[in-house]
Formats: structure tokens, C-alpha cells, sequence
């Protein structure tokens, strides 16, 4: 029978005694048998180890499913989930032995949305904003989206990027995370619905292996000045887009989709985190957090390197 693990990771640096005793009901309260407890950080982060408990005898692989969305259901609903962020995964090679991990740029590698950014510069932050939210409420599809506020831009001086590069922060442990998947042999990727420029300073800066993202058009203005013709040129890194592209990399890579896992914060990050093995929605909006395979909701995004079960000890040594 298939073996599970349910990682368990504090937001705060250790889990207090109370807090302890509501995970350890929580876990008790669950169809499961506990295998074992591993410490990944002391005082932080555990590893539980466990079966399902099947209610009759037919232990079907449908039947397991079931059982599976019914843990996971209870874990989005658990209480004390602001807390302790729990990652219900399946305990097979693929869980550590990831080959190809693709990460979301705008608020997932960086703390901003470039558009955002672009717009500030351009003073016209608040017709961005409405275009966003519209998509954000489904009244609007992402290519449409970019449409109208990549339209927006049109005027703008195209020579931006370099200023923007300086404007870019990066997230909390994006160093760690990446230096330690490399040490592993991680094949690395950028897919962005943002712009190729900064995507790929994204790439260099963490030396990943892929960037893909959209490219802005530019035309020479009256005065002779490179500007942004406000129009998008070849295909759109939409949510499809993504998914598409992590399987033409693993292809190319010869890794197996279920070795690749994927990390992002939007609704267009769900199609590749549906073709890849695992994916991590990371401080993502709640409808994201409910049909992600997980969800991390702490402020250091190495702590992903806790999900596929590495210690503390393991993580020193990959960052060596
Ligand atoms: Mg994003």
C-alpha cells in the first residue's frame, strides 16, 4: 500500500507546547496511521509518516483517492492552518528526487508584479489595477488582461528595464532554495506571464536554467526614442502557455513530468502545476491555496526544500 507523508511546517520559528498538542488532535482526528515522526528543524518542522486507514476492505485505488481529498479537505479547513502550514503528499522516490522545478516570478521569486512596476513609471497605476482585479474575479481571461494593460503601456520609454532590474526584490530564501536545488541536479525554470527582460535577469541572478516570459514590442517614437508600441510580441505566457512549457523542457531534459514539481501564486500557475508530479502554491490567493497539490504560507520560500523531506543537516550540506 502507498505510503504518505504529512510535513508540517510553523510559520513562527518553533511550534509552542499548545499549539503542538492542537496538530498532534488534528493528525489523530485523520483516516490515517501514524509510521513515524521525523524532525526537519528542530522545533519547526516534522515529517509525519503515515498509511491510510481504509474503512472497509476494498482498498481500491479509487477508494484511496477518497480518501486522500477527504485528508486534504480537512487540512484546508484545519483551524490553526495561519499557523502551521501541513503538506499531504504522497511518500514515493519522486518526493525527493525532484529533476526539473519550475517557479512563477511575479510575487513568487520576486515580491512584485512588474506590470505593477511598468505602470508606476508610466503613472497609470490605477486603470492597471481595475484590468487586474477584473481578472482576478474571472470577468476577464489573463490574455485578454495583458491585452488591455500592455495597451496601457504604449508610449512608454522602452529602454526601462535596467532601472526596473534595480527595483526587483527578491523573495526571502530564493537563494538558498535555488543554490540547493542546483546542488541536487534541479534542472531550474522561470515561466512568467510578466516580461522576458526581467525574467531573464531573474535567471541569471539565481542561475536558473530556462526563462520564458512575454516580450513587449517596442516603435521609435517622433522625437527618435525607442517606446513601447503598447502590443505584445510572438506567443503569451498564459497558465496553458506554462504547462506547455514545462513539458516541452522536461522533454528536452529527458525528466519525467512526475519528477517536476512547480511553485506559483496565480490561477495561471494551477495548468503547470497539474502537468508536473507535486506543486506549491506559495502565499497565493485562497481559490489557488484550495486546487494547488499544497500550499506554503510561511515568509521564507526555502522552506520548500522542507516538503520534499530534507533536514536541516541536508539542507547545510547542499548549501556548502
Ligand atoms: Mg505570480
Amino acid at each position: 500500500m502507498s505510503q504518505y507523508v504529512i510535513t508540517a511546517i510553523a510559520h513562527a520559528d518553533k511550534i509552542e507546547p499548545a499549539a503542538f498538542m492542537e496538530l498532534t488532535r488534528f493528525i489523530e482526528s485523520l483516516p490515517i496511521k501514524i509510521n513515524n515522526i521525523k524532525t526537519l528543524s528542530e522545533d519547526r518542522v516534522f515529517d509525519i509518516s503515515c498509511s491510510l486507514v481504509f474503512s472497509d476492505n476494498e482498498s481500491t485505488q479509487e477508494h484511496e483517492y477518497d480518501i486522500f481529498a477527504k485528508i486534504k479537505e480537512a487540512i484546508l479547513e484545519w483551524e490553526n492552518g495561519d499557523k502551521i502550514d501541513l503538506i499531504f503528499q504522497k511518500q514515493d522516490e519522486y518526493r525527493q528526487d525532484k529533476r526539473l522545478v519550475i517557479f512563477d516570478m511575479d510575487s513568487t521569486l520576486i515580491y512584485q508584479e512588474v506590470i505593477e512596476l511598468i505602470a508606476a513609471y508610466a503613472g497609470v497605476e490605477d486603470e492597471v489595477e481595475k484590468i487586474t482585479t477584473a481578472a482576478m474575479n474571472g470577468e476577464i481571461d489573463f490574455k485578454e488582461s495583458l491585452a488591455r494593460r500592455v495597451k496601457l503601456l504604449k508610449g512608454i520609454d522602452g529602454t526601462i528595464w535596467e532601472d526596473l532590474k534595480k527595483k526587483l526584490q527578491f523573495t526571502k530564501g530564493d537563494f538558498e532554495l535555488t543554490k540547493a536545488l542546483k546542488a541536487k541536479g534541479c534542472k531550474l525554470a522561470v515561466l512568467s506571464g510578466g516580461f522576458i527582460e526581467l525574467a531573464n535577469f531573474v535567471k541569471e541572478t539565481l542561475g536558473l536554467d530556462y526563462a520564458y516570459a512575454n516580450n513587449l514590442n517596442t516603435e521609435i517614437n517622433s522625437e527618435g526614442k525607442k517606446v513601447f508600441n503598447g502590443e505584445t510580441i510572438g506567443d503569451i505566457v498564459d497558465g496553458n502557455k506554462k504547462a506547455e512549457l514545462v513539458q516541452f523542457i522536461a522533454d528536452k531534459e529527458s525528466i519525467e513530468l512526475r519528477a517536476a514539481m512547480a511553485v506559483g501564486d496565480g490561477s495561471n500557475d494551477l495548468p503547470m502545476m497539474g502537468v508536473s508530479g507535486f506543486g506549491v502554491a506559495w502565499n497565493a490567493k485562497p481559490r489557488v491555496q484550495r486546487l494547488a497539490p499544497s500550499k506554503l504560507n510561511t515568509d521564507k520560500i526555502s522552506d520548500i526544500l522542507y516538503i520534499l523531506g530534507h533536514t536541516d543537516e541536508e539542507i547545510k550540506e547542499l548549501l556548502k
